[in-house]
């Protein structure tokens, strides 16, 4: 069987590194807030070439976070993906502020940028881009849109450690970006963990203040906060993550090449790059005519695989009578809604071995 991804696997290729740091983060008796933690967030923000990162529990935290550093709240509106993981929607929702969805584009599964500017309002006080499975969104154009009418970008990378538009790291040309390391991520923590990166002193400062209970002084509570902090075992666990994150990224587009080059399926379509963007692979997207069928044949012959996402968030139970929920979603969004419904994500994760890799090629063919 081809497992869909496995993390003992990426664990084993570098288990003493991780072992030696998670002792040296145990025994040292200093559990949050330490030096692992100040580590980690310099070296994280060293990698970009950003002014600040600040280490959060999770993805989905440091998206809340900064929207709220933001000052975004109740009555404003932040434009988002039509076809993201609900986390990036509940940035926006956790604030009371109302999500915007644009549509995707049906080749590179992202954002459809020429779609951004005809959802601002003037209730707009952001842009959300998410660089999902892996690669950069047009950071070109939407940067050009954000200027024009003066609002931030707050950039989803949850899925793109290390990728590029034009050059420049994901999570370097936006207002704010958001990071998840969960263990899944090109860059996971063994456990839940996240950060937000700026080159804004003020931000960065605000959700310093935000992740730990709103206060900057021990007791005095300027603003309703909360508790989103990065552990120093996680941190410990990130920093020898961080050391490999460019070889396993490598390791992925390896195996990414291998299925572009050996996948011939008229019946799959495989992921495409935008020639400006690099992609990590954080997944492997194909585009199918039956996406039940498709699973289930490949299951059948000895490969699993996933789907990155069955439900749309505008069409999530929890959103169902809010601001958030499109019923109608299917003809407002018609490319996000059909990728939701024919998109199936192959197995690929650093440590796979060359056999499966072979075994999933001769398995799509064969469908
Ligand atoms: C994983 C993910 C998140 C949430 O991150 P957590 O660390 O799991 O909270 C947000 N957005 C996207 C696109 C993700 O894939």
């Amino acid at each position: 069987m081809v497992e869909y991804t496995s993390l003992k696997a990426n664990y084993d290729l570098f288990s003493k590194e991780y072992e030696e740091a998670a002792l040296r983060a145990l025994r040292s008796g200093w559990y949050i807030l330490g030096p692992e933690l100040e580590k980690f967030e310099k070296d994280f923000a060293a990698y970009l070439g950003v002014k600040h990162c600040v280490g959060l529990n999770s993805g989905t935290d440091a998206l809340i976070l900064a929207v709220r550093a933001l000052g975004i709240g109740p009555g404003d509106e932040v434009i988002v993906p039509a076809g993201t993981y609900i986390a990036s929607v509940l940035g926006i929702t956790e604030n009371g502020a109302d999500p915007v969805y644009v549509d995707s584009l049906p080749d590179t599964l992202l954002m459809d940028m020429d779609k951004v500017e005809t959802a601002i309002t003037e209730r707009t006080k952001a842009i959300m881009t998410v660089h999902l499975y892996g690669q950069a969104s047009n950071m070109t154009k939407l940067k050009e849109i954000a200027k024009k009418h003066n609002l931030p970008i707050i950039e989803d990378c949850a899925q793109c450690h290390g990728s590029a538009w034009e050059g420049k790291l994901t999570g370097t040309e936006g207002t704010i970006s958001c990071f998840s390391y969960y263990p899944t991520k090109p860059l996971g923590a063994l456990g839940d963990a996240g950060a937000v990166c700026t080159n804004d002193d003020e931000l960065a400062d605000k959700v310093t203040m935000l992740r730990n209970y709103g206060s900057r002084v021990k007791y005095h509570n300027e603003s309703i906060g909360r508790n989103s902090r990065l552990d120093e075992v996680q941190a410990a666990a990130l920093s020898v993550g961080l050391k490999h994150l460019d070889e396993c990224n490598n390791i992925r587009i390896k195996i990414a090449g291998k299925y572009l080059e050996g996948i011939k399926n008229p019946k799959v379509q495989l992921p495409v790059t935008d020639p400006h963007a690099t992609h990590v692979f954080h997944l492997f997207p194909v585009i199918v005519d039956d996406q039940e069928a498709f699973q289930k044949f490949l299951l059948d012959n000895g490969v699993k695989t996933a789907v990155h996402y069955p439900i749309p968030p505008f069409a999530a139970e929890c959103y169902e009578g809010t601001k958030a929920g499109f019923p109608d979603g299917k003809a407002l969004f018609p490319n996000a809604y059909r990728i939701a419904t024919h998109e199936v994500s192959l197995p690929i994760y650093s440590g796979m071995t060359d056999a499966d890799v072979d075994t999933v090629i001769e398995v799509v063919n064969k469908y």
